[in-house]
């Protein structure tokens, strides 16, 4: 194998992302990960969300690497959905959802013509878990099949173990804590924080069930995550799953071949050079930064109590306002005073901020997150503390990693999970409840000094293992040569 980057003739991996920036982004990193060894790698995908790639695929193909776009249309018409909606966070409600996964399955055929037309045969397809149908084409056209997940092994595997122990039917209600079974820690949950897909509506049941089903059937798991940060859950998930579970991230630190754009995913909302300078005149360690990743929407009053538990916590704060609020009412309370009153220590990015970019700050000294798994990744790989307030799908799972196993992290007392797009008035986290929250985590007594030091040393753990010798390193490699073998 070559380690220089050189082309590999060897192999071709063809990588096919769902529609989504917390599944695209983390694959085409994968994939940067891959070309960089010389892999020939293929990122099968519709125009709009080639369009957000553009920049960083023609970089990396100038630096020397062997990676790709592969656009095929988006059926939008075909399965009822407005022109132009080719990403989750372009859809205009949640009733289109299933809409959304019909056009992803329409596409199917297009793949297939396209695997088999290649010159230069696919050695392996690394599949989203949301893609399902690819489990039928690899089959028909003989390609092994790995499985991308956009979680933790931690995660991952709390989930099969609470599915498959049906454990949550033991307690009487849905406020009732229950303990994940199998696992070393004692990691309780309840029903009502689990991902939505344990109490699925019929119509998306049989989704879910296909996803299980194409999860079985697949040669193996890539994981964005690191062994160090698993704590050994890696293994006991490849155990449980019974097939090859590859660890090989965080995927977004490269490696030197691999150039860095400060725009992931889609071109920041604040010019680089504001958002820096803005940065460089605060204290080390004195910012936190409030993003709840690329889906998420609150309520009008919601977002109202985030700000003015910011504004009570008394740092300096850089906060994400999604354009998927209302952006009338949003604007007018912003521009109300609020933007005013805090504009010595604020910094309001509306639509998308360069998140990695902003973490990796020596000024930035906490995150407010969500807790989806690339920003929770991203905090801990920053050596950042987080404020963690899960929402839906895997979440709760990924706080509980961060506040009770890694212990890095400051819950805000989120206690049962939201309904994706949901805005309906009302409040579920008060702005005394964040207020406290943020002065916790950025306490400077013996607390919070534990905290930092624990999430840095992850940090730096974080870099070693993608480094040469490093276990995300070698797990690249060797599933690089896996797959080289099963096709030679
Ligand atoms: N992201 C970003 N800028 C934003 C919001 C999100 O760069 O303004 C990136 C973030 O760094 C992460 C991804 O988008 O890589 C979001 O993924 P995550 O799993 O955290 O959340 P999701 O969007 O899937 O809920």
């Amino acid at each position: 194998m070559d380690m220089q980057g050189k082309e590999n003739t060897s192999a071709h991996f063809v990588l096919i992302p769902l529609m989504a920036q917390g599944h695209m982004i983390p694959m085409v990193d994968t994939g940067l990960l891959l070309a960089a060894r010389g892999v020939v790698t293929s990122v099968i995908t519709t125009p709009l969300n080639a369009a957000r790639f553009k920049i960083t695929v023609e970089e990396a193909q100038a630096s020397g690497l062997p990676l790709r776009l592969v656009q095929l249309p988006f059926p939008c018409r075909e399965a009822g959905l407005p022109d132009g909606c080719e990403n989750l966070d372009t859809l205009p409600s949640k009733e289109l959802i299933i809409n959304f996964f019909r056009a992803i399955s329409l596409i199917q055929s297009e793949v297939e013509e396209y695997l088999s037309n290649l010159e230069f045969p696919a050695t392996c397809i690394v599949s989203d878990m949301g893609l399902p149908w690819t489990s039928n084409t690899a089959k028909k056209l003989g390609i092994p099949r790995l499985i991308f997940h956009v979680s933790c092994c931690f995660s991952l595997l709390c989930n099969v173990l609470v599915r498959r122990s049906e454990v949550y039917d033991s307690v009487n209600s849905d406020d009732e804590p229950f303990a994940v079974p199998g696992i070393p820690h004692r990691i309780e949950v309840t029903r009502a924080q689990l991902p939505s897909n344990f109490a699925m509506k019929s119509s998306m049941k049989g989704l879910r069930d296909e996803i299980l089903e194409s999860e079985a059937a697949a040669q193996g798991i890539i994981v964005n995550s690191f062994d160090v940060l698993e704590r050994g859950y890696a293994e006991l998930y490849q155990k449980t799953m019974g097939k090859k579970v590859w660890t090989v991230g965080p995927a977004f630190y490269g490696g030197p071949r691999i150039p860095r754009n400060v725009s992931r995913g889609r071109k920041a909302s604040v010019d680089e050079e504001k958002c820096s300078s803005w940065l460089d005149g605060k204290e080390p360690c004195s910012v936190i930064y409030v993003s709840f990743g690329s889906l998420a929407r609150f309520s009008f009053e919601q977002l109202v109590e985030i700000g003015l538990g910011l504004e009570s916590a008394n740092h300096p704060f850089i906060w994400v306002v999604s354009e998927r609020y209302k952006a009338t009412q949003t604007e007018e309370w912003l521009g109300g005073g609020f933007e005013e009153r805090t504009k010595d220590r604020s910094l309001i990015i509306r639509g998308w901020a360069p998140q990695v970019f902003i973490l990796s700050h020596p000024s930035t000294g906490g995150f407010l997150t969500h807790c989806g798994w690339n920003s929770s990744l991203e905090g801990i790989s920053a050596g950042i503390p987080m404020v963690t307030w899960p929402l839906f799908a895997d979440h709760f799972f990924n706080e509980k990693l961060v506040l009770e196993v890694a212990q890095v992290g400051v819950g805000v007392g989120v206690k049962s999970a939201s309904v994706w797009q949901d805005e309906t008035p009302g409040v579920s986290v008060t702005k005394e409840e964040v207020r406290r929250a943020v002065e916790n985590l950025m306490d400077r007594g013996e607390e919070g000094a534990a905290r930092r030091r624990r999430v840095r040393e992850l940090g730096e753990k974080a870099k070693i293992a993608l480094e040469a010798g490093g276990s995300s390193y070698a797990n690249l490699n060797n599933l690089i040569e896996e797959m080289a073998n099963r096709s030679g």
